[in-house]
């Protein structure tokens, strides 16, 4: 997999599916421990409007700095997180420190958030989401939460509950990876998402001419516009892959190009600089 994190973090840490049943047990215990000890920090990656360039929002991203095995990226851990419900404690504390952090950029930009299956799927989940708001101040319209289509495998009747009741707060939901999932465009009719996010294999594709990835795009952009969704593409890495994502109608983009995952020090930073958002890359 591509390097994905931010500017110089490195990781030696091996991906837990090859890891053997006793190296899971000691990541399991490292993982609880980190949770107690506070070992995680939120990155944050920048949004732009495909035609202004300007920074609509930000997601944030969470990394274990962990003492033992490095910076470990959520690919490696989330998975482990979900299977051990330590993701509850954990999403409850990235939902805190992301809203926390987004009181202190201009009020037009948005945070976007991932929550897990597991942690929508919990009775405290709206509850989390209430005390994160108030204990930031933050305006619940501009918190935008990512769910991807596996939360409408395990029990979507819940999942769309729970969404509902946090729209009904104000705050909005993305789909995230769209087209990656075990799709059925059914909840499409049934939950007001305000955002599809595109999938970068798609993006990847079209850049490489794939007619296939291109006509999908196409048809996800035209389906939003009709569903009064917006679109954002994931992964746009070069200035070729922006332009032709600008010429396919997507709303958003977000990918290297514009600016990788940074350290909230280094977001705050962009608002500082006119026009700033080309320093993030
Ligand atoms: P995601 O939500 O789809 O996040 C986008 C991922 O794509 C991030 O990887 C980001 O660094 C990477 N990315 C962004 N632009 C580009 C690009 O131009 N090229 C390439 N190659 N990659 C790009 P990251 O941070 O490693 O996160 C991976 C996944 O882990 C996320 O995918 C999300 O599903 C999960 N995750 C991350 N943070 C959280 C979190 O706070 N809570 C939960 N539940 N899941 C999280
Ligand atoms: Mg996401
Ligand atoms: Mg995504
Ligand atoms: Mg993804």
């Amino acid at each position: 997999r591509a390097k994905d994190v931010g500017g110089g973090e490195h990781c030696r840490f091996e991906p837990e599916l090859h890891a053997t049943a006793e190296e899971r047990r000691r990541l399991e215990v490292s993982l609880r421990k980190a949770v107690l000890e506070d070992e995680f920090v939120l990155h944050y990656q920048p949004v732009v409007d495909a035609r202004s360039e300007e920074i609509v929002s930000f997601e944030a991203l969470v990394r274990w700095n962990s003492p033992e095995h490095g910076f470990v990226s959520p690919g490696k851990f989330i998975a482990l997180a979900e299977d051990t419900r330590l993701i509850v404690p954990l999403g409850q504390w990235i939902l805190r420190e992301a809203c926390r952090e987004a009181r202190a950029w201009p009020e037009d930009i948005k945070v976007n958030v991932n929550v897990s299956p597991e942690q929508l799927l919990e009775p405290e989940f709206h509850q989390d989401v209430v005390d994160a708001l108030a204990a930031s101040g933050l305006r619940p319209e501009r918190l935008e939460v990512e769910v991807t289509e596996s939360i409408f495998v395990r029990d979507a009747t819940t999942a769309r509950n729970s969404l509902e009741q946090i729209m009904a707060l104000g705050c909005s939901v993305a789909l995230d990876d769209f087209g990656t999932g075990y799709s059925s465009l059914g909840y499409l009719r049934k939950l007001r998402f305000s955002t599809i996010k595109v999938d970068r294999t798609f993006v990847q594709g079209a850049a490489q001419e794939s007619n296939e990835s291109l006509a999908i795009i196409n048809a996800v952009v035209a389906m939003a516009k009709s569903l009064d969704m917006t679109t954002t593409a994931e992964g746009v890495e070069t200035a070729e892959e922006a332009e032709l994502i600008r010429n396919l109608g997507c709303d958003k983009i977000q990918g290297f190009y514009f600016g990788r995952p940074m350290s909230k020090e280094e977001a705050r930073r962009l608002f500082c600089a006119d026009n700033g958002q080309r320093e993030a890359g």
